[in-house]
């Protein structure tokens, strides 16, 4: 069979505080749908061939020049080759410098009472096994629909999101991709606007 571009390899919802990890071959166009609006989704690139050259958030602003990602914004990783390119973008801006939850930022932010609260981190362990992606593999991520505006002084604030219903971003990948993903269960701050929600993966490849 010839698979052309526009044919639709996935389309799934991934549940609130759910996670998944996709294959995207070089070419592919992988689309992230805030169904609900600002629901933060953290999101990990690896070359699939080698996971050990993943994205890298410092190489990919020093390279653009911008803190923020969007439209035209390439996803280098540690060793600066390209992963993928945000081709589309009805949101406008996605945060890189924020992180991802964990059980023990959680209890450093917001108290011992927060330590059995599911974060990002158990889901990309989760998933990321499928892979042969373990901690030594979980580093910087970009949280898509996420807001942390960076203030005159330099300082990161999480604030409720730039996005609504049914926003979206789309990356291509140029080169065979694992995307691993969490759709981020945070109830303690505004990333997920107090109340995380379902997301819809689209791929076409
Ligand atoms: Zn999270």
């Amino acid at each position: 069979m010839t698979v052309t571009a526009t044919t639709v390899a996935l389309d799934s919802v991934v549940e609130a505080g759910d996670g998944a990890l996709v294959t995207v071959p070089a070419g592919g166009r992988l689309q992230i749908v805030d169904l609900y609006g600002n629901q933060a989704v953290d999101t990990l690139f690896y070359d699939a061939h080698d996971i050990d050259n993943r994205y890298s958030a410092f190489d990919t602003i020093r390279e653009q020049r911008a803190v923020f990602l969007t439209i035209g914004s390439r996803l280098v990783s540690t060793r600066l080759d390209e992963l993928a390119v945000i081709t589309d973008d009805t949101c406008g801006r996605h945060d890189t410098v924020g992180g991802a939850c964990s059980q023990e930022s959680n209890v450093i932010r917001y108290g011992e009472s927060t330590r059995h609260q599911h974060a990002c981190r158990q889901t990309f362990l989760r998933y990321g096994a499928k892979a042969g992606i373990g901690q030594r593999q979980l580093t910087h991520n970009i949280n898509f629909f996420m807001n942390v505006p960076v203030t005159p002084s330099g300082g990161l604030t999480f604030e409720d999101g730039l996005s609504a219903p049914g926003k979206y971003v789309e990356i291509t990948a140029s080169r065979d991709l694992f995307a691993l993903i969490s759709n981020c269960p945070q109830v303690n701050n505004p990333c997920n606007g107090w109340n995380p929600t379902p997301i819809q993966l689209l791929g076409w490849w």
